[in-house]
């Protein structure tokens, strides 16, 4: 993947970022080239390292060694205010006592923006943030969404070079999410700056980015464009981190197929010539709705995953499919193969 044009300066580049806190390593050497423009999504559990890495981009944290670069100029040393970046948190923070344009034009008005031009800037940021109409209201006559929305348009507006969002949809319920995932998208696309996406939920970081990197234990196992990390595990934690862990043994070698690849035949069902086959009993059926799980034990050991769009079957049937004899099949480009790198478990 050439994201990087080699004329072009990173807009964020990390170098050997590294951050203790006493026998605490929460941030273990981490190098990251972030371009112009780019949706980048930093992914992984709770404690591996996410937000002391974007805390350092911020410069609320200052490295324990190592280096952060905004468009090649060196800002380790530089206190927050001094980098051209913004950040959005889970807990918005508004002002409670201030109206929603009042809160938008604050950070405007404490760096002495012309009031006409704080006028102008914070009517086009509410508008991106769709809140057209909603500069008098307070915070507390407003959604949870569109408080978010506020946090948005009030750090847009002070034009970024850099926008940083710390699971900022954390506090929102799943249909208000996903929506909300779609509107940063067109933001980020509407007004050009690079994001910089803090999340633990792997749809979110599949949905958005341009590219992800999954982080475990303070650092970077895998990095890519979220097809190839979804595709394309590199080891099994990313596999059942990023996905379902559906791992087989081979050969002595280790592979992933995705669920969603596996098609569930009938005991005496053909295969398709050139597909891999692997025979099993069905352990567990699970009813999602548009979908089934089915968990199958194989015969030669392990189990697998296979998901089914229910196209034509009833609740019924699909569940009357436990302790039945199975073939599963997939096609051989399907799956990947698992190549763990030195040190890692
Ligand atoms: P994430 O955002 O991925 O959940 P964090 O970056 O917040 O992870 O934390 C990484 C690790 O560093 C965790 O083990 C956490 O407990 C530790 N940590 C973070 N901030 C501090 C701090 N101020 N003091 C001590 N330990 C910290
Ligand atoms: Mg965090």
């Amino acid at each position: 993947m050439h994201w990087l044009l080699h004329s072009e300066i990173p807009d964020i580049r990390l170098i050997g970022l590294r951050k203790t806190y006493g026998d605490v390593v929460a941030v273990d050497s981490v190098d990251l080239e972030i371009a112009r423009g780019e949706f980048f999504t930093m992914l992984g559990p709770s404690g591996s390292g996410k937000t002391t890495t974007l805390r350092m981009i911020a410069g609320f944290e200052i490295p324990t060694a190592g280096t952060v670069e905004l468009a090649g100029n060196d800002v380790s040393r530089l206190p927050p205010y001094d980098r051209p970046v913004n950040t959005v948190f889970q807990d918005y923070a508004l002002f409670p006592h201030m109206t929603v344009q009042e809160n938008v034009a604050y950070g405007l008005m404490v760096k002495k923006v012309p009031k006409a031009e704080r006028r102008q800037r914070t009517i086009d940021a509410l508008s991106v943030a769709r809140l057209d109409g909603y500069g008098d209201r307070k915070p507390a006559q407003l959604s949870g969404g569109q408080r978010q929305r506020v946090a948005l348009a009030r750090a847009i507006v002070n034009n970024p070079q850099v926008l940083l969002l710390d699971e900022p949809l954390g506090a929102l319920d799943l249909k208000l999410r996903q929506e909300m995932q779609i509107e940063l998208k067109r933001i980020q696309r509407e007004v050009g700056i690079t994001f910089v996406y803090v999340t633990h939920d792997q749809e979110e970081a599949l949905t958005m980015s341009d590219r992800v990197a999954v982080f475990n234990k303070g650092r970077i196992e895998q990095i890519g464009p979220p097809a190839e990390v979804y595709e394309h595990p590199t080891s099994e934690f990313i596999a059942g981190f990023v996905g379902v862990s559906n791992v087989i043994e081979r050969d002595g070698r280790r592979y992933t197929v995705r669920p969603e690849k596996i098609q569930i035949l009938a005991e005496d069902e053909r295969s398709d010539e050139g597909s891999h086959v692997e025979e099993g009993t069905v352990r567990d059926v699970q009813y999602v709705g548009p979908v089934t799980r089915y968990h199958v034990s194989l015969d030669r050991g392990g189990e697998l995953q296979a998901l089914a769009q229910n196209l034509e079957e009833t609740s019924g049937e699909v569940l009357a499919a436990r302790g039945r004899r199975v073939r599963l099949q997939w096609r051989a480009g399907q799956e990947s193969e698992i190549v763990e790198r030195e040190g890692t478990e």
